[in-house]
């Protein structure tokens, strides 16, 4: 996780709690600590050189607009003296750089070095004081960016640094996608499941909530504008085997305190495993950033055959009680079968969607589907329940402040929740984290598919007024709804 995300709220107010450190206390680490750690590292040691990887230095690879200082910031190799920065799961890139060292050729990773030749297999983006200068470049080089992530065979990506010494970030493609056998090696590895033994009878609450959780999947092809995953781990689906899944759950019932619930069968997406395009080819041509917006792909293979194999064999173990899935689920493209089983043998009474918006144009911006199909999976919901003989609550998770969202769009949003009698409860006013679509349409006001203006909350007022019609069922909110 981003240190500024884990210690600040959206409303850049300090937190004063940290689910990553024993009992949960706050101050553990500093405020942007890849690039503090590292400072120290090389102060220590100077001649050792300094490898970066995790989602800080992941998603500041290159310059981005830092929220917490209100500022664009150069690639992170560049405040933190790293040598090497690994993007993405990194376990390739490590194992190469352990047997070669720091190679520029080395597939994932980032680094600062000469200027290379402009060739067909690379793209030269604006340097960052250029971007600083210019708030249209930034976004014109997010938009290279992240169609470039999401590819399958992607591009080298070089960002000069214009600082007269004619250096640049240069951003290496990825890997190829990992196959199974490739990701299950990974998985079958002897890990502990365990926090380091110097936190033995700590209670790490971070830790408590996937202690008996287990990652089906990894990638998603939602592309939401706000999430970090597709720039993370990509667009295309990289799935377990079903052996190797149920051997991990094999070694979670040996787990001190393990009593027979799994917390989440899931992945970035839960309901993604072994989906992929049909045709591969047109998979291999396409720059869409997502599968599923601005409408589902006819080349999306939907087949939830698999998915549903492992829920109900998973099930059936007799050491297992209940497998929950907690992931999040996307419901545009679900079917009647997933949803049954999901509804009636996997929700622990509350299923959490994130609808997110009901403008459709906030929800456009999002990337995320429209309200409609948040009220035909609504339905489904309650039907499938009331035919199980159940009483489970659907909860739609909302943001605030949204690029894209203004004042009417939240008054049409209270409107509707009012309509439904429904009192929104799971709310979150919008945070700008490094390198997202969203976030890049926050810092320039621009969205940079269309260069067209997006209107921006940014203001604490603005963001607090807009938060508050989510409770026009409390004093305050009404007298929101009322101006
Ligand atoms: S062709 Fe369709 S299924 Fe394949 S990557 Fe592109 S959007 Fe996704």
């Amino acid at each position: 996780m981003d240190s500024m995300v884990n210690h600040y709220t959206a409303a850049r107010r300090r937190r004063s709690d940290d689910a990553y450190t024993p009992e949960g206390k706050a101050g553990a680490r500093p405020d942007y600590c890849t690039i503090t750690y590292c400072k120290i590292l090389k102060q220590l040691y100077p001649d050792v050189p300094v490898v970066i990887g995790g989602i800080e230095a992941s998603m500041r690879r290159l310059a981005h607009y830092d929220y917490w200082s209100d500022k664009l910031m150069p690639s992170i190799l560049v405040d933190s003296g790293a040598d090497m920065l690994i993007y993405g799961a990194g376990e390739q890139s490590i194992v190469e750089i352990a047997k070669r060292g720091i190679q520029a050729d080395i597939p994932q990773t980032a680094y600062i070095g000469k200027m290379p030749e402009d060739t067909a297999d690379s793209i030269v983006l604006h340097s960052y004081l250029d971007e600083c200068r210019d708030k249209r470049k930034h976004a014109e080089d997010f938009k290279l960016i992240e169609i470039e992530s999401n590819k399958i065979h992607a591009k080298t990506i070089i960002q000069p640094l214009d600082d007269g010494t004619g250096r640049a970030v240069i951003v290496n493609p990825p890997y190829p996608q990992m196959t199974t056998e490739e990701l299950d090696a990974i998985y079958d590895l002897p890990y502990q499941y365990l926090p380091h033994p110097k936190y033995k009878d700590k209670h790490i609450p971070a830790y408590e909530m996937i202690r008996f959780s287990v990652c089906l999947h990894r990638g998603c092809f939602g592309g939401c504008s706000f999430c970090t995953i597709s720039m993370h781990q990509g667009k295309q689906i990289i799935s377990r085997s079903k052996a190797n899944i149920l051997r991990q759950i094999d070694k979670l019932k040996d787990l001190p305190d393990w009593k027979g619930y799994i917390s989440d069968l899931g992945g970035p997406s839960a309901n993604m495993y072994r989906m992929s395009g049909v045709d591969r080819s047109l998979c291999e041509r396409c720059a869409r950033p997502s599968c599923l917006q601005p409408n589902v792909c006819k080349n999306l293979c939907r087949d939830f055959g698999p998915i549903l194999d492992i829920y109900r064999t998973v099930d059936n173990l007799p050491y297992v009680k209940r497998a929950y899935v907690g992931s999040g689920v996307r419901y545009d493209y679900i079917n009647e079968p997933y949803a049954r089983q999901l509804i009636t043998r996997h929700v622990s009474g509350r299923l959490k969607v994130a609808p997110e918006h009901m403008s459709d144009t906030v929800l456009q911006l999002m990337r995320k589907p429209k309200w409609d199909e948040y009220l035909r999976f609504r339905d489904m919901f309650y039907r499938i329940n009331s035919e199980a003989g159940l009483r489970q609550q659907l909860i739609p998770y909302f943001i605030s402040s949204h690029p894209g969202c203004t004042n009417k769009d939240m008054a049409k949003l209270a409107e509707e929740t009012r309509r439904m009698h429904y009192h929104p409860e799971q709310v979150q006013d919008f945070t700008p984290t490094p390198m997202t679509l969203s976030t890049t349409m926050f810092y320039t006001g621009l969205n940079p598919y269309t260069m067209q203006p997006v209107y921006v909350a940014k203001t604490k007022q603005e963001k607090q007024q807009q938060n508050q019609y989510f409770f026009w069922w409390k004093d305050h909110g009404k007298k929101q709804i009322s101006h």
